[in-house]
């Protein structure tokens, strides 16, 4: 029989797994956080996917943290600082040879979620797909991309990728999977704190040059202090080149503080700056923009961890 696909966060991305594995007729299960969040579901009927302005609705059963049913493999979409906590609250109900599927963007939360879960197999995962929610239980397929998958201790790929295919989620199973990680971190560094400061879209960096190219070589010789330097390889001319493919984007850093959202800073700008100090690696114009975002977000009233 299947192996049932639980997934924990049903927001953007969760829903955007969820809805396609169900599609290719897949068993999924939602883990909602509460008895509310669940009759909510309920009372809509299903998760919709809007994809090309067509809408699908799917009736995925749901459930809360206390159901019964014993976890075999365990898509995680939380946000990063919602990771570790939401994992320990399941532990409990993953059984011996559980897999988990890390979808958290940024670092750090990877690492705390495997430490809760010390039994089973964390598959870190790597995404340029791009979906956000329309309305409650409603997901809308923003940017196709792909999604990096990889197992930074054991390099075998586990027996789902078919499912992947099946499901038409673009993928691919990767040895350098934190390679891949720390490119997107710095990438994230070089571009999304600078949008939020400057109040612009990405494009605006483009006036803005000195302080990319700043930050790209400090986040290079960051790269190379920690054992990564192939994610540091070029890196200046991918941000150069992002910023002018996305110029009429806003980032999700931007977007988080528009809405008043709490941003995921920790896993991304406060990570490459608490590595850089671990490894006494100093970094002063990194440390300057953390500390700049910081006063940024406290005048906002948003959380700075
Ligand atoms: P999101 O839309 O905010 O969804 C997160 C979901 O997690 C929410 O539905 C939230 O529930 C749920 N959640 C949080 N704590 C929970 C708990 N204790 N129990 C149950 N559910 C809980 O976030 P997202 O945009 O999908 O992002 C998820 C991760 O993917 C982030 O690290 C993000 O950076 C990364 N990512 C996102 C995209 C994208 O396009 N969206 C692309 C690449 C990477 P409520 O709805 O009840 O609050």
């Amino acid at each position: 029989m299947a192996v049932i696909w639980h997934v924990l966060g049903v927001g953007s991305l969760g829903s955007l797994w969820a809805t396609r594995l169900a599609r290719a007729g897949l068993p999924v299960r939602l883990i909602l956080r509460d008895p509310a969040r669940l009759a909510a579901y309920e009372a809509a009927g299903g998760l919709t996917l809007v994809e090309q302005g067509h809408s699908h609705t799917l009736a995925i059963p749901a459930q809360t943290f206390d159901a019964a049913e014993p976890i075999e493999r365990l898509l995680v979409a939380c946000k990063a600082y919602d990771a570790e906590a939401a994992v320990a609250r399941l532990a409990p109900r993953l059984s011996a040879n559980a897999e988990l599927i890390l979808l958290q963007n940024g670092l750090g939360s990877q690492d705390a979620v495997a430490a809760k879960v010390p039994q089973a197999r964390c598959i870190f995962a790597s995404s340029t797909e791009g979906a956000f929610r329309d309305g409650d239980w409603r997901v809308v397929f923003a940017g196709h991309g792909y999604t990096w998958l990889g197992d930074a201790k054991d390099p075998t790929p586990p027996t789902w990728l078919n499912e992947l295919q099946t499901s038409g989620i673009p993928h691919e199973w990767t040895p350098d999977i934190l390679t891949r990680l720390w490119r997107k971190l710095a990438l994230n560094c070089a571009i999304n704190p600078l949008t939020v400061l400057h109040d612009c879209r990405n494009g605006g960096l483009a006036t803005h040059h000195c302080e990319v190219a700043t930050l790209c070589a400090e986040l290079s010789e960051l790269l190379g202090c920690c054992g990564q330097p192939a994610a540091a390889e070029d890196l200046h001319s991918e941000v150069e080149r992002v910023i002018q493919a996305t110029a009429a984007n806003y980032s999700s850093m931007y977007q988080d503080v528009a809405h008043g959202r709490r941003t995921e800073i920790s896993y991304l700008l406060g990570h490459a700056c608490a590595v850089a100090a671990r490894h006494q690696c100093s970094l002063p114009h990194l440390t300057q923009l953390q500390a700049r975002l910081i006063t940024h977000l406290q005048s906002r009233g948003l959380r700075t961890d």
